[in-house]
């Protein structure tokens, strides 16, 4: 474990240095969740972030902070998903070498989305683990940055322009909301929000299948959990290694809640319906929770982090067809 050392001017830095990459996101009221849970409920929208989640402010924050000689060598990491995407949007943007690692079991339309933002894409191997070796030895082989997802303060940084977002808009608010999985997320929002108020409510939200963060704060230390399919995908996996999101999100989270497959479902076709939002099973888990009544302190004004949109729309628009009746 390594002290972070975050500081407030930080925060403020990323700001400045995202702003041409990243896009402030709305904030909009949600009448529907007021109306049920008694409180003003409002959505922080990073599905409508560039590339569909919130990922590239730390990617951007990370990029733009690295020495001259390594942004011109380029950057990697192994990731099919949110962060994968992110990385190849930002090093693009900045006219960087991107190359992601993957597995041949990662979606071929995921591959091609990272291809088309302009990453070199390599693929090897059947597991994560194998993608990782690979990308472990072109990382010493070309001499390339490895950006990670979560562990890393300066991501966390960028994640952490969130709560600035917030707090200007929505000065009173008592309770923040935010999807878990490392914790880059979390950790950021919340230090931004508690170094303003430490009375501010900080609820952490994952899937019932296999939340590796919660069951580890649950521990008091980092546990390996088995993965399983979920709609909340972005959320999956384990959280080591860990230098500094497990220790950030242990001392600003006043709150766990999980959510089940049903709940994050509704969630889903909920945010098209009543928000015409296209949300994914990640970013639709606090949603979720609000209106499974599952928090156990809500105050009066409270912000919803809706954190992505990146489902495959066959998916969506089954869940929708089979949950629209029930919101
Ligand atoms: C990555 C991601 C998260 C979780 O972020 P962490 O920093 O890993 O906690 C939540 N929602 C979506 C849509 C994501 O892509």
């Amino acid at each position: 474990m390594t002290d972070i050392n975050l500081t407030m001017r930080d925060i403020y830095s990323a700001r400045a240095r995202i702003a041409p990459i990243a896009r402030k996101t709305p904030l909009v009221s949600s009448p529907a969740l007021s109306e049920l849970t008694g409180s003003e409920i409002t959505l922080k929208l990073e599905n409508l972030q560039e590339t569909g989640s919130f990922k590239p402010r730390g990617a951007a924050n990370k990029l733009l902070s690295l020495d001259p000689g390594s942004l011109q060598r380029g950057v990697i990491t192994v990731s099919s998903g949110n962060h994968g995407r992110a990385l190849a949007y930002v090093a693009h943007h900045l006219g960087l070498r991107a190359v992601v690692c993957l597995p041949d079991t990662a979606p071929a339309n995921k591959r091609n989305a990272i291809q088309k933002l302009g990453a070199e894409v390599v693929v090897r191997g059947s597991t994560y683990e194998e993608a990782v070796e690979e990308a472990s030895r072109l990382l010493e082989k070309e001499r390339l940055e490895m950006i990670h997802p979560y562990d890393d303060p300066v991501v966390i940084a960028g994640q952490g322009t969130i709560g600035l977002e917030l707090l200007e808009e929505f000065p009173d608010l008592d309770t923040v909301v935010v999807p878990l999985s490392g914790g880059g997320l979390l950790g950021g929002i919340a230090f931004v929000l508690k170094s303003a108020d430490p009375k501010i409510h900080v609820v952490g939200v994952m899937m019932e299948r296999g939340p590796a963060m919660v069951e580890s704060l649950r521990a008091g230390r980092i546990v390996d959990i088995v993965e399983e399919p979920t709609l909340a995908d972005a959320l999956a996996g384990g959280i080591r290694p860990n230098q500094y999101t497990f220790d950030l999100v242990r001392k600003t989270i006043d709150e766990t809640v999980l959510v089940s497959e049903q709940e994050i479902a509704g969630a889903m076709a909920f945010a098209l319906e009543r928000h015409h939002l296209v949300v994914e099973g990640g970013g639709a888990v606090g949603i979720a929770a609000l209106r499974a009544g599952k928090l156990q302190h809500l105050g009066k004004h409270v912000a919803v982090v809706v954190s992505g949109a990146n489902v495959d729309m066959p998916l969506l628009l089954r869940i929708a067809r089979e949950h629209l009746d029930g919101c």
